[in-house]
């Protein structure tokens, strides 16, 4: 019996280029067929065959209530009633903006947008049009959306410009990015001493959660926060994936580090597309129309796709929501440790809030060279064991993983029970 997600997968390869509208849910990288979804409710998914599964992707985040948390879907409901978009400000936006400010004060001044991607590229703008610096800095491994600028690979040894790790982004482009080595303070120290004053700006995830989930080290982004300020080079947190996901204020209010620029996305929006990008008032003023730096959008500040993340935020904020969160995830991370170390399996896992990152090696990694080495061929067999089971893994050892509040003590024992068998089939 060929089953529905089969046919719909090569029907959508003939009009749609690898048959998805993203890379990485082509499963390319575990192997088999995507799953098409039709339906979501809380922490369960239903597929197009009806298959049931305990989804820990979360729309790869943004879902932090869980799928059709019913507040939200009547609050969509009631403000698309109103028309769905005037291209014009709106009370919402002001709102959002006050809301955000008000949750992480870094955020002096707040601009939305419609995508994580479109917040870091602009963020980079603003950066650079303050300052009237070119040169960037990002990290290997930290993903900031698919602009020109960040899709750069690090070249070969300190202060060698990148090239671009992408076809069709011109080399020029790339040559303005150099990318160093996530948790190496001695690199980044060092070129900093040579051409820190050329240095608009450093990008990061200040938890990593695009190469899997990797922590940082104090000192790393500590001193990172000190060279910034020292030679006055913008220091953008991107917090697209951990803004509401590793706690109320995002990672900068977990480490104490105010960044001069933050990027927000997936949580913000509720599951709609919604980002924003802000910071120091003295940076955000160079924006248009008060300041040179040119950056619009037709359906930025969107009012049904900011109604969905206000009454998202609006469940985050109720007191313990995050202790509890952080919780459950743990629970997760826990039962899935004890359950590799019964059945011998090289395995360790960790989380913050409510990520989490899974890893075939003894420890956790630190770095993308660590993650690298990881067995990859034992988390592909695990998450087509887990799959079969009705637990829906990130199809990629490269990928954090996400739960939600809607996530019970009942879905952490069936996902630990899988996951002992998956465990031991990986024996065989
Ligand atoms: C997802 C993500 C982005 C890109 O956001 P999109 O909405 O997919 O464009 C940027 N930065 C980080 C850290 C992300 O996790």
């Amino acid at each position: 019996m060929t089953s529905l997600n089969q046919t719909l997968f090569e029907k959508s390869q003939q009009l749609i280029p690898g048959g998805v509208n993203s890379p990485v849910r082509a499963f390319r990288s575990v192997g088999g067929t995507p799953i098409f979804f039709k339906r979501g409710k809380g922490s369960r998914l239903w597929d197009a065959d009806g298959k049931e599964y305990i989804d820990y992707i979360n729309s790869w985040g943004p879902m932090i209530l869980g799928h059709a948390h019913p507040e939200v879907t009547k609050a969509v409901q009631e403000v698309v009633a109103n028309s769905l978009s005037f291209g014009a400000p709106t009370g919402l936006e002001l709102e959002m903006a006050e809301l955000i400010n008000k949750l992480v004060p870094s955020m002096e001044q707040v601009r939305l947008v419609s995508s994580g991607t479109e917040a870091t590229m602009s963020a980079i703008r603003v950066a650079r049009g303050f300052t009237k610096r070119n040169k960037i800095i990002k990290f290997e491994g930290c993903y900031h959306g698919h602009a020109d600028a960040l899709l750069v690979k690090a070249g070969s040894g300190l202060l060698t410009f990148g090239e671009p790790s992408s076809a069709g982004v011109p080399a020029e482009v790339a040559a303005h990015t150099l990318t160093l080595e996530y948790n190496n303070i001695q690199m980044l120290q060092d070129t900093f001493a040579k051409i820190g004053d050329e240095i608009a700006c450093v990008i990061l995830e200040p938890v990593v959660g695009n190469m899997n989930l990797i922590m940082p080290h104090k000192e790393f982004i500590h001193g990172l926060r000190d060279l910034c300020t020292k030679h006055g080079t913008v220091l953008i947190f991107d917090e697209v994936m951990t803004g509401f996901r590793v706690a109320l204020g995002g990672a900068q209010a977990l480490f104490g580090i105010k960044p001069d620029m933050t990027t927000l996305g997936k949580v913000i929006g509720g599951g709609l597309p919604v980002g924003a990008f802000g910071g120091r008032k003295d940076i955000m003023s160079v924006l248009a129309p008060l300041g040179p730096v040119y950056q619009a959008g037709t359906l930025s500040g969107n009012p049904v796709a900011v109604t969905a993340g206000l009454t998202t935020l609006k469940f985050v904020q109720e007191p313990g929501f995050y202790d509890r969160l952080a919780l459950q995830t743990k629970k997760l991370v826990d039962g899935l440790v004890l359950a590799a170390q019964q059945a011998g399996v090289a395995f360790s896992a960790q989380s913050v809030g409510g990520m989490f990152g899974l890893y075939f090696s003894k420890t956790c990694p630190t770095s993308y060279n660590e993650i690298m080495q990881a067995d990859k061929e034992a988390f592909n067999k695990f998450f087509h064991h887990m799959l079969d089971s009705g637990i829906y893994f990130g199809p990629s050892a490269f990928e954090a993983g996400f739960v939600s509040a809607s996530h019970t003590d009942d879905d952490v024992a069936q996902t630990v029970t899988a996951a002992k068998k998956a465990f031991s089939l990986l024996n065989q």
